[in-house]
């Protein structure tokens, strides 16, 4: 059995980065590597992600892992009684209450591999990613490439028409990727509030009531 980390009991490793960044890939690239080792191995997707197959979670890339989608953390609980690994994709599109359940999971002895957006795209913390993170054994953010300038990407473009996407657009796109861009800090430019509007050096707008 692969033990790279505490010698017993379970554990919860989170990778996080923004689109494009290898997540889906890494998280594949672990399970397997668990499987090789004759653990059994399961992954967890929330219902709503249909990137390309709701059986499977699928890399850019195209590498693919057979996974079962979930409405609800608390199904996770009962998933992973009969796995010694669970993966988890997407992890950002489920409520907070998904971070108890790792927790739970991982004082019960389960290695929890759990991948998200640490940010959406207008560059604020996802769901329960802060929490997650917090909580998590270990972490890794990985980088993609700047489709701009070609150096590390930390952010997620979105881009609708091929303009910045509004700041008060809706959070969640999935599946869209054509309209999304891997940028890097300099490289992300913020959408402003009103439909349709925003450019490179825009002042952004100031936050409305809620914040955003
Ligand atoms: P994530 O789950 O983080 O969205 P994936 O694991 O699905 O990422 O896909 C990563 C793969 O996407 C890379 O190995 C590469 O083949 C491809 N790719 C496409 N655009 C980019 C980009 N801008 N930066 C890095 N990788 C990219
Ligand atoms: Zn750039």
């Amino acid at each position: 059995m692969i033990r790279n980390h505490p010698s017993c009991g379970g554990w919860i490793e989170a990778i996080c980065g923004p689109m494009f960044s290898g997540k889906s890939e890494e998280l594949i690239r672990r399970l397997r590597r668990a499987e090789i080792a004759g653990q059994a191995v399961m992954i967890a997707k929330p219902i709503s992600d249909d990137r390309y197959d709701l059986s499977h979670v699928v890399s850019h890339s195209g590498h693919r892992i057979r996974a079962a989608g979930i409405e609800d953390p608390g199904a996770l609980a009962p998933l992973a009684a009969e796995y010694d690994v669970l993966g988890i994709d997407e992890v950002q599109f489920f409520p907070g209450s998904v971070v108890e359940v790792c927790v739970a999971l991982a004082d019960r002895g389960v290695r929890v591999i759990a991948a998200g957006l640490d940010m959406d795209y207008r560059a604020e913390p996802f769901g329960p990613m802060p929490e997650l993170l917090a909580r998590a054994d270990m972490v890794d953010k990985l980088q993609a490439v700047c489709v701009r300038c070609g150096g590390p990407a930390t952010l997620s473009q979105r881009l609708i028409d091929g303009r910045p996407a509004p700041w008060d657009g809706e959070t969640v796109m999935v599946g869209a990727h054509d309209a999304y861009e891997a940028r890097c800090r300099g490289c992300y430019e913020r959408g402003d509030a009103a439909a349709g509007v925003g450019g490179r050096g825009h002042p952004s707008p100031a936050p409305g009531p809620d914040g955003r």
